[in-house]
């Protein structure tokens, strides 16, 4: 299938690779040329805009950092929009508000074309291996059609609602591991300062009922996890912008919703502060480094 990929960042780029391996054709568009650049050198060609992407393609596939990037790509100058045939699939594969999702697919729908929101978790080892989790919302005829390419890229496609949807359930994936992972730098800090080895302390709670994933993966403290970003110098990963980001969509969703939310805006905080004290481009379970101790002089 000729493809126009859109976004060619640190997750575009190897599910980019993973299509061209499969044997599709790309079209490829990123407004930064070095990204383009590595897009043209791993196989795929050169388009001068999201429009002529779309133009040029069976299938326009999105990935990009948020909300107002989505709506640039397909409604701005040079768009999507503009681009796109009739009959044509979007699949927008970025973490964006699901209300930008509906309207962006209402857009796509005037011009007699589909949209589909397919945002995807597992970060970049998953984008590379090709088995990221893909959580799709969209007509259940759309899904199916998008299957297949979905399948180049990831390992669990489900099918989760209409157009939006897919994005709620990644927004709600993601507060639960936002909030894990302060938890858990918080208990390894505590932990830390009564001198209890934090090997020890993991092997407890592997097998009690504090486990979780975003420790067994992404363990905070350094040394522990081999694979986990914080024995690399907590090099992403997932970056702390990008989390707090998930963390704030979430947040406004729930209270667009008067659904009452008391521990995500305090994860969200923490992570917005990380990022002020220059953790942002960091992976997220950098938050450990951020809650240090003060020092033994400070009033309890
Ligand atoms: P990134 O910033 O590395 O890449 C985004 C790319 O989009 C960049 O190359 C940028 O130049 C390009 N771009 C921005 N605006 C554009 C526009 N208008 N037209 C064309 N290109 C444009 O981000 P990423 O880490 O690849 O993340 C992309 C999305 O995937 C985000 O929504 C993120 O939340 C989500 N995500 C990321 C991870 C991860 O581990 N990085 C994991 C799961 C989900």
């Amino acid at each position: 299938m000729k493809i126009g990929f859109i976004g060619i960042g640190a997750m575009g780029q190897p599910m980019l690779a993973n299509l061209l391996k499969h044997g599709h054709q790309i079209v490829a568009y990123d407004v930064v040329e070095p990204a383009l650049a590595g897009a043209v050198k791993a196989g795929a060609t050169r388009a001068a805009s999201s429009a002529a992407a779309a133009r040029d393609s069976e299938l326009v596939v999105t990935i990009l950092p948020s909300s107002s990037h989505v709506e640039a790509a397909y409604l701005g100058p040079g768009g999507v929009l503009e681009g796109i045939g009739a009959g044509r699939l979007c699949i927008d594969m970025s973490t964006i508000d699901p209300s930008v999702s509906r309207r962006v697919a209402e857009a796509v729908t005037k011009r007699g074309a589909r949209f589909i929101d397919a945002p995807v978790s597992g970060g970049v080892p998953r984008a590379t291996d090709g088995t990221l989790a893909i959580m799709v919302g969209g007509d259940a005829r759309d899904f199916e059609e998008a299957r297949p390419v979905l399948a180049a890229m990831g390992a669990n496609i489900i099918h989760v609602g209409p157009v939006g949807a897919g994005e709620v359930a990644k927004l709600c994936n993601n507060l639960v591991a936002g909030v894990a992972a302060v938890a858990v730098s918080e208990a390894f800090r505590i932990a830390e300062g009564f001198g209890v080895d934090p090997k020890i302390l993991t092997d407890v709670i592997s097998k009690s009922s504090g486990n979780t994933w975003v420790m067994e993966h992404m363990h905070p403290v350094p040394g522990l996890v081999g694979k986990a970003p914080s024995s690399r110098d907590y090099a992403p990963g997932f970056t702390t912008d990008l989390m707090a980001k998930d963390l704030g969509l979430v947040v406004n969703a729930a209270r667009e919703l008067r659904v009452p939310v008391v521990v995500a805006p305090a994860a969200q905080q923490a992570l917005r502060l990380a990022s002020s004290h220059g953790f942002g481009r960091k992976d997220f379970s950098s938050i450990y480094m951020f809650l240090r101790a003060s020092s033994r002089e400070s009033p309890v």
